[in-house]
């Protein structure tokens, strides 16, 4: 049996159920040469006193050498640990999520299935689309996806492991069919009544950014009559929103031409008039400023970029990154207009991002209302023992 003994001290963060076991924690491993090789295979964790805190998935390339499964003694790790976790997350979501078939079923430590991310477009026709993040979920991969088919009735998964944290778990990137048919350039998915095309297999993640659903909902509600920028738009997801909500007309920025194509056709797919959206390929930063060159202002604008911090050591780079373009949407601001801004990076908290957009004002010379803190949707659960999933932060500005 592999077992993985912690240093003295070290079994503190498990204690409060947090379900990763760092490398530099570890005192000792026991077990068969076999066993300490092997990727995902099942761990007991025990403090330096011997004490049992945990069964986890090893992962012998990892910082995070190990991911829990399960803090009970009793509780074996086998497929019906699988079966019921999946058959939680799919309740979960049934109860909580409304008015969209686009829904993150499976988000990771929140859902006791560390490293697996697992979006649904289109219900039982449509698609499954899975990223296994971790040597664990890799591992129990067949049993996952029986398990995903039986508790959705969904039959055609699809893999999209290509994102980079793979590396760091030593596991290859892929990408393909797991179950079923192979997915269309364009599965349909339905968001608040608004209609998208999604690339399941070459758009961003798995295709589309599921989390911005509230957000886009709230964009909608309060775009009627007014002129709009969004910035760092992708397939137009809240340009679609303002759209819906009855904006005057649109201007969406985005450096990706492809995701720009996939934004015109979601246009047409809602029957809107072309005339009112523009699309601008180029770069953010750029643009804002010649925005403001040309002396145009807005009543309502979206910054929604990219992660711009990496790990906590990209933080300083991206906190300047964040408060320019905050800046410059402030700027371009008319008054009583509203800011919709976020950042996803994991490594800037809630508190480091008000005080950045803070900053931003200062700069720009305005005073701003906070109207509303913002976070993802519901079915991406912020639990209380991994405030690493809590990545996606927000806040609904207004103009003074
Ligand atoms: N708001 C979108 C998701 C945004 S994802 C939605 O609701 O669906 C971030 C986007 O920023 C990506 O589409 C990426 O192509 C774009 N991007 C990244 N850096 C950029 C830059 N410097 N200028 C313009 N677009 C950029």
């Amino acid at each position: 049996m592999l077992t993985i003994i912690l240093k003295a001290g070290k079994e503190k963060s498990l204690l409060r159920r947090h379900p990763w076991v760092y490398s530099s924690s570890i005192h000792r491993i026991e077990g068969k040469p076999e066993e300490k090789t092997k990727s995902g295979a099942t761990a007991v964790v025990q403090s330096h006193a011997g004490q049992f805190l945990a069964r986890a998935a090893y992962s012998p390339q990892s910082q995070i050498r190990a991911r829990v499964w399960t803090f009970n003694e009793s509780e074996p790790v086998d497929h019906a640990l699988i079966k019921r976790r999946v058959q939680k997350a799919v309740a979960y979501r049934a109860t909580n999520v409304k008015d969209t078939d686009a829904i993150r079923l499976i988000f990771a430590e929140a859902d006791g299935l560390p490293g697996l991310v697992v979006d649904w477009y289109g219900g039982r026709a449509g698609w499954l689309v899975c990223q296994f993040q971790s040597a664990g979920v890799e591992l129990w991969k067949s049993a996952i996806v029986q398990a995903l088919i039986a508790e959705t009735g969904c039959a055609n998964v699809y893999e999209r492991s290509d994102a980079a944290v793979r590396e760091r778990e030593g596991l290859p990137l892929v990408t393909g069919v797991l179950a079923g048919d192979m997915p269309g350039t364009e599965t349909p998915a339905e968001e608040n009544g608004v209609r998208y095309a999604v690339d399941v297999q070459k758009g961003h993640k798995t295709g589309f950014y599921i989390d911005q659903r509230d957000n886009r909902r709230l964009v909608m509600e309060h775009a009627s009559g007014r002129e709009v920028l969004n910035c760092f738009c992708y397939t137009g997801g809240f340009s679609l929103a303002a759209l819906t909500g009855g904006a005057k007309n649109v201007i969406s920025i985005d450096s990706s031409g492809e995701a720009l194509t996939v934004a015109r056709r979601n246009v047409e797919l809602n029957g809107f008039d072309a005339a009112k959206a523009e699309w601008r390929d180029d770069d953010v930063f750029k643009t804002l400023r010649t925005l403001r060159a040309e002396g145009k202002l807005f009543d309502l604008i979206v910054l929604d970029p990219p992660k711009f911090a990496a790990s906590s050591e990209h933080v300083d780079r991206a906190a300047r990154a964040y408060k320019d373009i905050n800046m410059l949407g402030l700027r371009l601001l008319r008054e009583n207009g509203l800011l919709f801004t976020y950042s996803c990076s994991g490594a800037i908290d809630a508190d480091l991002f008000q005080k950045i957009v803070a900053g931003a004002a200062t700069d720009a010379g305005v005073d701003a209302r906070i109207l509303k803190r913002l976070s993802a949707g519901i079915d991406h659960p912020m639990t209380t023992s991994f405030p690493e999933g809590e990545y996606l932060k927000g806040l609904m500005l207004q103009k003074m």
